[in-house]
């Protein structure tokens, strides 16, 4: 074991070093590709944005407002919070630059770190990637379905197997009301039986002890009312058509009419997209659920932070619990490096040619690896041997100064001398074969 060092990384953030990069590019791939598909453009916003954004659009009782955020605060005494998630940055955004003046929808796909100050656990960060999609200016029902076929299709993609989309209506501004008075009666009649936290939330956020994970909560929502048998006719109608175009796609989907998400903004549709994992104990029927995207509606947002009235659709995926999941596919195996050459180089002028060499092959897109620092020809030639490469180019003294170089083919052991000036395209001519 190495000495512990003397700086370690925050807790809950992680370096990603590069036998991991792949994993992420790989997912970035897929996603970008499938976002250019369906014509969303990219946003960047900025990291930090003003606390208030984040508490007033997520909400003052949640859970990532009350207790996840990173917050400091600036020389000039502004209050600055690291994104959480994406939403609330995005529509601060389409307001900020008039977006609602665009073509109806305006579709949008963010790409980043977010923070949140939680537990640290597997696959449960302080910093952690999204890939973020928001349509905005549509309230047709489609546009959910739409959603969530893209999160759905971009997992299959990926090749991740078991994957469980849950489905819920949490209503409008019109019938929430009234299931929240519903609710609260019925938690208030069986308050001694929730936990600590559920007890406040039941003053809070009623809403938020449907989806606490307490077996003793559980047992209690189990029998609460149900928001779906208190939906107006107009949410109603929305969910159903949102559940046809599923259908029309042969989507799998449940109804899990306790999915609430922990977000204040989210109206009408809420999903959640699951990757079910049996554990070691498959004997005794053990599994658990993955979260790998979430998302929903949120009609009132855009206007809360001080936009018009517009309607809007979005949901985000957690990178790092995907890249989790390929990693444990993969075995950790690593990938074979593709470098078909190795320029190997003795002495200074040779270094020197060697330099100029390099570059001539970068432009011609042949990968040639190479250890210019070192010294040793034995070393190099090992380090060759490692990566498995087809030919190493020798260049020793004698070369440099008759400006040739000496292929060496590493299966066959054969060497031939090629003039310096004629080596890329020899290469070129080689590796075609
Ligand atoms: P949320 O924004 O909480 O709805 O989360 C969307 C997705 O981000 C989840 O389904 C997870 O895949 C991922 N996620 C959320 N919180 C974390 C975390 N603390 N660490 C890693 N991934 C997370």
């Amino acid at each position: 074991m190495s000495k512990k060092s003397k700086f370690q990384r925050p807790a809950g953030m992680h370096d990603v070093l590069s036998g991991n990069q792949r994993y992420f590019q790989k997912i970035y791939n897929i996603c970008k590709n499938i976002a250019d598909f369906y014509r969303f453009q990219e946003i960047a916003t900025p990291i930090l944005e003003s606390t208030e954004l984040f508490s007033k659009g997520i909400g003052m009782t949640t859970d990532i407002v009350q207790k996840q955020m990173f917050t400091l605060r600036t020389k000039g005494g502004d209050y600055l919070t690291l994104r959480p998630e994406f939403t609330p940055g995005v529509i601060r955004a389409y307001i900020e630059h008039g977006m609602q003046n665009l073509p109806q929808p305006v579709k949008l796909y963010s790409l980043g770190p977010v923070f949140r100050y939680e537990h640290p656990q597997a696959g449960r960060y302080r910093q952690f990637n999204q890939f973020n999609l928001e349509v905005i200016g549509e309230g047709n029902p489609v546009i959910d379905a739409q959603i969530i076929q893209i999160f759905y299709t971009i997992l299959k993609e990926l090749k991740i197997k078991n994957l469980l989309v849950e489905i819920n209506s949490i209503g409008d501004n019109q019938c929430r009301p009234y299931y929240k008075k519903l609710l609260t009666n019925y938690l208030k009649s069986r308050e001694s039986a929730l936990c600590s936290d559920c007890r406040r939330r039941l003053r809070e956020n009623p809403l938020r002890v449907l989806d606490c994970k307490e077996d003793k909560c559980q047992r209690v929502v189990s029998q609460a009312p149900q928001i779906i048998d208190h939906l107006c006719e107009e949410c109603h109608r929305h969910f159903k058509s949102v559940l046809e175009f599923l259908d029309e796609i042969d989507l799998p989907y449940h109804l899990n009419p306790y999915l609430v998400r922990g977000l204040d903004y989210y109206t009408k549709t809420v999903f959640e997209i699951f990757s079910i994992e049996k554990e070691k104990t498959e004997a005794e029927g053990v599994s658990s659920k993955i979260a790998l995207v979430a998302g929903g509606r949120y009609n009132n947002l855009v206007k809360l932070l001080g936009g018009e009235d517009i309607p809007a659709v979005g949901a985000a995926l957690g990178v790092e619990r995907i890249v989790n999941l390929l990693k444990v596919k993969s075995g950790e195996a690593k990938e074979k490096e593709v470098y078909p050459v190795f320029l190997a180089q003795l002495g200074n002028l040779a270094k020197r040619k060697g330099l100029k060499l390099l570059e001539d092959f970068r432009k011609a897109k042949i990968l040639v690896a190479e250890a210019l620092g070192r010294d040793s020809l034995k070393a190099q030639l090992k380090t060759a041997d490692k990566l498995g490469v087809k030919y190493t180019l020798l260049l020793g003294q004698k070369e440099s100064l008759e400006g040739v170089v000496i292929i060496r083919d590493m299966k066959t052991g054969k060497q031939e001398i090629v003039k310096l000036g004629k080596i890329v395209k020899e290469m070129k001519r080689r590796l075609k074969k």
